[in-house]
């Protein structure tokens, strides 16, 4: 079944831009549509169908480069590559910073309409109504950034990898190689598009729920971007709200309750904030089908654009908030932290509709919107990584992050963390003693870009940390390879 995408690449390069009808005749008055638009939104765009678009667009328009991000081995000779689109900024005018965008499109293979407006957005910037807006901003789009997901119609990535719960293990070659083009290039701006089932609200957004995002960067994502792109969202008459998870209780749906989205680090949401981006997800409803394709395109490109305006004009913010924030902090970070009650006793409407589009009534229910940090580390120095830690310093790499590698022996005054105390935080930490690390070991200084997200991978009891998952039950494992270095 994959054979298909190397022929369909083959054909359009040879064959050069789509007909669009009389349009091209007449010395091209109207911009390329996409295959989906083609189609009359009747059906999706065909996985296969996406670099021939893109390398018609890119010859029928200028202005864009259309590139391989990576190439997926799909087993049995089938090589799947992921597209991405660079728009650089046109021209800078006045101070006004070029404001770097990205944008992810379908990390779930079966939330499609995110593919769908990544292609609208890429024509619209070179050759649309958007054209205004590259006077200040550099956007790049990745829109199909699961292709196997796309194609099988799952919403896992090969090996059944959930690609949006993959930021900070990075397991698949689709986010290692997003963390690649981030880490060279920046963004101060991420948008992750998706679908979500039936629910009251067309749109949700969901903003950086991490207690590791720098506060500043959290405030000026939720109350200066936000608000934004609600007021736009108003303006069309789509029905919006900030995203919110249901919790339920596995025997007792009485015991259901709301929540802002999760809040681990591995959701690509919070990880690129904590690199420094002010990075939000944008759900459209619905993944099943309540909504028509054209619906949920144009309720998510109407909300992606009005993000990409809001960036304009807040560039200046945009860019200091997102400079500081991938810095140090200065104060103790969080390694374990839940959602608490809301005190202010704010509640949350919530009506889902069932398969059929009808209202199943909920009643309200308390909106725990507050986080609470159960445990802190101050940031230390950085951390020595002994050669039993190999795999989580080639996470760190793929991540961007700065690794040294000993070519000496060296003694450094360092801090173990024993494994499965009692209460975690700066008291249960052992005390300071020399240690003597082989070369080949590692040293990873904690100031540098994106520190607060290399804080909350590496340290070994963040509750959503790379180790986090390798514990045990019973904690009978071999002590952390990792020793903090206090500042
Ligand atoms: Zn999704």
């Amino acid at each position: 079944m994959l054979g298909r995408w190397t022929a369909a690449v083959a054909v359009a390069m040879a064959v050069g831009a789509p007909s669009t009808g009389g349009a091209q005749e007449s010395g091209r008055d109207r911009p390329l549509q996409t295959p989906a638009e083609r189609l009359g939104f009747q059906a999706f765009t065909p996985p296969e169908d996406v670099f021939p678009y893109l390398t018609a667009l890119a010859e029928s328009s200028g202005g864009l480069e259309v590139d391989t991000l990576v190439v997926l081995n799909a087993g049995a000779d089938a090589r799947v590559p992921i597209p991405v689109v660079r728009i650089p900024v046109a021209s800078a005018i006045g101070e006004s910073p070029a404001i770097r965008v990205l944008v992810l499109g379908s990390q779930h293979g079966t939330e499609r309409a995110g593919l769908e407006v990544g292609l609208l957005l890429i024509r619209d910037l070179v050759d649309g109504e958007l054209g205004h807006l590259r006077r200040t901003l550099d956007v790049r789009v990745i829109p199909m950034t699961n292709p196997l997901g796309v194609d099988r119609r799952t919403r896992g990535a090969a090996g059944g990898v959930d690609l949006n719960r993959d930021h900070v293990a990075l397991a698949a070659a689709e986010t290692r190689a997003i963390w690649a083009e981030v880490d060279e290039w920046r963004p101060h701006l991420v948008l992750d598009l998706h679908e979500l089932g039936p629910t009251e609200y067309t749109v949700q957004v969901g903003v950086p729920t991490h207690p590791n995002v720098d506060p500043d960067l959290a405030t000026f994502a939720r109350f200066y971007m936000l608000p934004q792109v609600a007021n736009q969202l108003a303006r069309a008459d789509i029905w919006f709200h900030e995203y919110v998870a249901v919790w339920e209780d596995e025997d007792d749906e009485v015991e259901a309750y709301y929540t802002p989205a999760p809040l681990e680090a591995a959701n690509a949401r919070n990880a690129f904030a904590l690199a420094g981006a002010a990075s939000f997800l944008v759900e459209t409803a619905s993944s099943r089908d309540v909504l028509g394709l054209a619906q949920r395109t144009e309720q998510m490109y109407v909300a992606t654009r009005a993000f990409l305006e809001a960036a304009v004009l807040l560039a200046v913010e945009l860019e200091r908030v997102s400079g500081q924030a991938s810095a140090l902090a200065a104060d103790p970070l969080s390694i374990e932290a839940r959602y608490a009650a809301d005190a202010s006793g704010t509640e949350l409407p919530w009506v889902k509709l069932n398969e059929r589009g009808l209202r199943v009534r909920t009643r309200l229910r308390p909106w725990r919107a507050v986080v609470e940090v159960a445990a802190r580390l101050e940031p230390p120095e950085g951390w020595m990584i002994d050669a039993t830690g190999a795999e989580l310093v080639d996470v760190l790499a793929a991540h961007g992050f700065r690794v040294e590698r000993l070519n000496a022996s060296a003694t450094r005054t360092v801090q173990a963390y024993p494994v499965c105390p009692e209460a975690t935080g700066d008291s249960a930490l052992a005390r300071p003693e020399k240690r003597t690390f082989p070369a080949g070991s590692w040293w990873i200084p904690a100031d540098q870009l994106g520190a607060r997200l290399l804080f909350t991978i590496v340290e070994p009891w963040s509750v959503d940390g790379w180790f986090a998952d390798r514990v045990d039950d019973e904690c009978a494992r071999d002590p952390y390879p990792v020793y903090r270095v206090p500042a």
